[in-house]
C-alpha cells in the first residue's frame, strides 16, 4: 500500500469544466494538483468518450490527468494517450455484456430515443428518455428480463439514459485503480455534481459535492462521507480537497 498518496477522482462537465461561467476555480485547482504531482494521482472519470475528452482539453485549463477514465467507465486509459487503454480493464468490463440484445429489445420501446452514433460505443448504450423514468421501470425492466443481471443503467439529469456492464459506471474504475496503484481508500477522493457520478459519491470514499450539483444526487450529502462545497465547480472542488485536508 502507497500511504503517502492521494488519489484524486473527478468527474469532468459541471464538476471541473463549466466554461459558460467562466470556469470558476478551474485555474487554481489546476495549479494546486501541479504542486502535488508527487502525492497526488489525478484521475478525470467522464461519460465523454476519449475523442470529447481531447476538445474539453483544448477549451479550457484541465490539469493533465496521471488517468483517464472515459465513457462511463467503460474504458480506462493512462493519461490522453489512446495508443494506451488498460487491457486488463477492458477485459473484464466486457464480460458477458449482451450489449446487441439489449439494444434490439429496447428499440421497441417508444420512450426511449437512441442517441446519436458518436456518442455510442461499444460498452455502452445510451438513449434519450422524454419523461420521468419512475413511471416508465416497470416496462423497462419487463423488456430486458432475460438479460437482468448482465447489464446497469444510470440516469442522468432525467433526459439521458445509460445501460452499461455491470461493472461499467463510474464507481468500479476507482476501485480498479486504487488497488493497481495500492491506495488505501481513506486516500480517496471522488468529486462529482450529477447523476452518473453517483456511482463513485456512494461508496465511502471521501467525496465531494460541488454546490451547483443536481438536485437528483442532493440525497447523498446526508452520507457522513460526502462532504457538499459552498462553492460551485472546480471552486468547490478545491474548497473540498482543503477541507479534508488533502495537503
Ligand atoms: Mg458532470
Amino acid at each position: 500500500m502507497d500511504e503517502g498518496k492521494w488519489l484524486v477522482v473527478c468527474d469532468v462537465d459541471g464538476t471541473l469544466y463549466m466554461p459558460e461561467a467562466g470556469n470558476p476555480g478551474l485555474a487554481e485547482f489546476a495549479e494546486f494538483i501541479d504542486a502535488r504531482r508527487d502525492r497526488i494521482v489525478f484521475a478525470l472519470n467522464s461519460g465523454r468518450s476519449l475523442d470529447e475528452m481531447a476538445e474539453v482539453a483544448e477549451g479550457g485549463p484541465l490539469p493533465r490527468p496521471d488517468w483517464l477514465v472515459c465513457s462511463v467507465g467503460t474504458e480506462i486509459f493512462a493519461d490522453f494517450d489512446p495508443s494506451r487503454p488498460d487491457p486488463e480493464w477492458a477485459e473484464f468490463v466486457m464480460r458477458e455484456w449482451p450489449r446487441d440484445e439489449l439494444r434490439e429489445a429496447l428499440a421497441s420501446l417508444d420512450f426511449l430515443e437512441e442517441q446519436e452514433a458518436w456518442l455510442q460505443h461499444h460498452a455502452k448504450l445510451s438513449y434519450y428518455v422524454d419523461s420521468g423514468m419512475d413511471s416508465l421501470r416497470d416496462e423497462l425492466d419487463r423488456v430486458t428480463a432475460p438479460w437482468a443481471g448482465r447489464f446497469k443503467t444510470t440516469l442522468c439529469l432525467d433526459r439521458y439514459l445509460d445501460f452499461l456492464p455491470p461493472w461499467g459506471g463510474k464507481g468500479g474504475p476507482v476501485e480498479f485503480l486504487a488497488r493497481r496503484l495500492g491506495i488505501p481508500r481513506n486516500r480517496i477522493v471522488t468529486a462529482g455534481d450529477s447523476g452518473n457520478d453517483r456511482d463513485m459519491l456512494d461508496r465511502g470514499f471521501h467525496s465531494i459535492l460541488v454546490a451547483n450539483h443536481a438536485a437528483e444526487i442532493g440525497d447523498l450529502a446526508s452520507l457522513p462521507t460526502v462532504l457538499r462545497a459552498e462553492s460551485p465547480a472546480a471552486a468547490g472542488v478545491l474548497e473540498g480537497l482543503r477541507r479534508l485536508g488533502v495537503d
